[in-house]
């Protein structure tokens, strides 16, 4: 139970995944979560580097859908901003959401062919992991504005964390020390 929360990969921030390693290894569908993973809560608007990082990465072969928990209309305007399919109150680690946005998917992608972005290991990683595909954990953008859910969740997330160190420490090591060290800065 404890290592559906070990994500497969953990990267500082989008911009740090490897896109091109990823593309090799077949990953062809991204599902990324919105909040303080793409945008911070305070953004209203979709930024340069958003937009750059989209492009980008659609113009490597990647179909990109947001998924997101919150049910706030800024999904469907970021959505809609990017020129992305979307789908709010996902109710991630359910995976309701997650497999409404594969019906939203251009085609049908194999599990193998999928990956999920996140910044939380009670929603996202939990999600993608019971999903059985690709998992990356960022480190959340800005975490001072995060709202009561996820406050409740993060305190969830440092006792699972801390059991992890304790059950599963060479995993713990690989997947997550890099994380637990960022997270707090
Ligand atoms: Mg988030």
């Amino acid at each position: 139970m404890l290592k559906k929360f070990i994500p497969d990969y953990y990267y500082k921030t989008i911009e740090d995944i490897p896109y091109t390693k990823l593309y090799d290894d077949g990953i062809r569908l991204i599902l990324t979560d919105l909040d303080n993973t793409l945008i911070s809560y305070l953004e209203k608007e979709p930024t340069e580097a958003l937009f750059a990082w989209k492009e980008k990465v659609e113009k490597m072969g990647f179909e990109i859908i947001i998924v997101s928990n919150s049910r706030k209309d800024r999904v469907e305007h970021f959505a809609k901003e990017l020129g992305l399919p979307f789908v709010k109150f996902a109710k991630k680690p359910l995976l309701f959401g997650m497999k409404k946005a594969l019906r939203l998917a251009s085609k049908e992608y194999k599990k193998e062919e999928i990956m999920e972005i996140g910044d939380q290991l009670m929603t996202d990683v939990f999600a993608s992991r019971r999903m059985n595909i690709l998992t990356i954990l960022v480190k959340a953008i800005d975490k001072k504005t995060e709202i009561l859910p996820t406050k409740i969740n993060r305190k969830l997330e440092h006792f699972v964390l801390s059991h992890i160190e304790r059950r599963h420490a060479r995993l713990y090591q690989q997947h997550l020390d890099a994380y637990v060290r960022d997270k707090d800065e």
